[in-house]
């Protein structure tokens, strides 16, 4: 099925008409369908001459809302000055105009008879607090539309990112009825509202110019709808995919997959989503459209036990961080690209070898210590006992190192002990704890003068690039692989889950190096 039409439209929330002016040039030349002149943010505003000289330049289709405080604007002089601009712009024939619900009925007395047929009313509710039950949102847009509205929009607030589905099966009601409807929710929890829209049959999507020029919470910029998630090639059967987090905002996997499925002509959105209850959110977007998910802290622990299935190395390690929608029955099924990732890169970091040629690992009889306990070192500890080494944990909390080591069948250190810890040379090394990472680059978990016992030595933290430990590890003599390389093939074998087509490897590390 053809991509939905979904318009993507930039607010204007410029303080003077020359600047708003300005504004609308910019959203036609980054491909903007709309532009809304937000007229409450001027500072200073002469009716008739600003909106004329605007209405008549206008590069694009333009849309004139005048939100007055009450409703979450900036306007607080009266009512019956606002809505005579209001009137204004529609004698001026702008293409909509926006007003609110609570006092449309006023505004249509007002224009009575005197509206153009291609000028649009846009009659609006807006809640700040939260998303109410779909009957109450549903009984909402059909009071709107039976006053009359060409295009009803109700915008509300996520406190859950389980309220958007909600609105989603506002927007598949509305469509059904052949009602255009504008229905987005706000705050962060409500940004697939904004990116999933064009995949429901949402009227219209908002976009700001830039960082800043918002003009509602949780709106993201007009450059990244359309050229992080192509809003314009999201139709109804194009797959969802996300990485559900908590904090999620940072991270790059939107930017990598994206580009990743589109390299590859995959007909599918990756998306961020912000969530609280992993479980809840699991069953509440539980249809076939939500094909696939990446997991990050705080919730790869508890994917474990809401999945359906779990691969047998992520049940042990204890944490899932991909999930994947089975098409034939819908269940969940769980696995861990991670240590997938960390090992094969560092069996490719051995020298002369290379994975994809040998039948037995080059881990298999060595030495290999893991700096420690946590979720990296469980997978990094699990891999590498699953390739056959001999595993040596070392911890800051002593305690976690023998639970894990006992666990795997390994033996635990202290941090101390690892410093004078050369039973053989030619040992592998992976730094597993944060030790190092930014801001603190000055840190190291293991001293320059132990790491000549060591062939290979990984470290898991990536930011910088290059981490003290890497640094002196290649003096000492060692073959080094940075946590970059982990995290890129994780990503990989995530793509390879989602889409069952061969990671398009090149692009996806050129992706990872230029964010980085
Ligand atoms: P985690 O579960 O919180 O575990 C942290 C581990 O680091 C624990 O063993 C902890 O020791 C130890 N640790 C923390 N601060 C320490 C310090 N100042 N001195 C000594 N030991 C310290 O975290 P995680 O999820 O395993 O992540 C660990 C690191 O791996 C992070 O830097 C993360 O960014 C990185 N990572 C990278 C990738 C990748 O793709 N490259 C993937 C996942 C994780 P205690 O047990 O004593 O608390």
């Amino acid at each position: 099925m053809a991509p939905s039409k979904t318009l993507f439209c930039v607010p204007s929330v410029a303080k003077t008409p020359e600047e708003m002016a300005g504004d609308m040039a910019s959203a036609a030349a980054i491909g903007a369908d709309v532009v809304e002149l937000r007229l409450d943010c001027l500072s200073s505003f002469q009716p008739r001459s600003d909106l004329e000289r605007l209405l008549n330049n206008r590069p694009l289709p333009a849309l004139v809302t005048y939100r007055p405080k009450w409703e979450g604007g900036e306007y607080d002089g009266d009512d019956d000055t606002r809505l005579e601009v209001l009137r204004l712009a529609v004698q001026l024939g702008a293409d909509y105009v926006d007003v609110e619900f609570k006092v449309a009925e006023k505004f249509l007395n007002l224009i009575s008879g005197q509206k153009p047929e291609n000028v649009k009313l846009i009659i609006s509710s807006h809640n700040y607090e939260m998303t109410p039950s779909v009957d109450e949102l549903g009984n909402l847009a059909a009071s709107i539309q039976s006053l009359g509205a060409d295009i009803v929009k109700i915008v509300t607030t996520a406190n859950d990112i389980s309220d958007v589905s909600r609105m989603f099966q506002l927007i598949v009601h509305s469509q059904e009825k052949q009602v255009p409807i504008i229905g987005l929710v706000m705050k962060e929890r409500g940004i697939i509202s904004r990116l999933l829209c064009p995949k429901f049959g949402g009227y219209l999507t908002f976009g700001s110019l830039n960082k800043g020029k918002e003009s509602a919470p949780g709106q993201i910029t007009g450059s990244d709808l359309l050229n992080v998630y192509r809003i314009r090639e999201i139709g109804p059967d194009t797959k969802v995919f996300g990485i559900i987090g908590k904090p999620v905002g940072h991270s790059k996997s939107p930017n990598l997959h994206n580009e990743a499925f589109r390299s590859v002509g995959f007909n599918a959105v990756y998306v961020p989503y912000l969530v609280d209850d992993l479980s809840s959110f699991l069953n509440t977007y539980s249809s076939p459209d939500f094909a696939g998910f990446s997991c990050t802290i705080p919730h790869k622990e508890a994917a474990v036990t809401c999945c359906d299935e779990v691969d047998p190395i992520a049940k042990a390690i204890g944490a899932v961080n991909t999930i994947i929608r089975r098409p034939s029955d819908g269940k969940l099924i769980g696995y861990n690209t991670d240590y997938v990732g960390a090992i094969s890169a560092i069996e490719d970091g051995i020298a002369g070898y290379r994975v994809k040629d040998a039948a037995v690992s080059p881990l298999a009889g060595r030495l290999f210590v893991v700096i420690g306990a946590g979720g990296a070192g469980k997978a990094l500890a699990y891999g590498a006992k699953a390739k056959g080494a001999k595993v040596i944990i070392a911890n800051r909390t002593y305690e976690r190192a023998k639970e894990l080591a006992n666990l795997i069948g390994g033996h635990a250190l202290t941090l101390a002990e690892l410093e004078n810890y050369h039973p053989e040379d030619g040992m592998i090394l992976a730094n597993t704890t944060s030790i190092g990472m930014h801001p603190n680059v000055n840190d190291t978990p293991l001293s320059k003068q132990a790491l000549k016992h060591y062939a290979v030595v990984f470290d898991a933290v990536y930011t910088p690039k290059v981490t003290r430990l890497l640094r002196e590890a290649e003096e000492s003599g060692a073959n080094v692989v940075s946590g970059l390389e982990m995290f890129i093939r994780q990503a990989m074998g995530q793509f390879e889950l989602f889409t069952g087509l061969t990671a398009p490897e090149s692009l996806m590390r050129d992706i990872v190096m230029r964010s980085t």
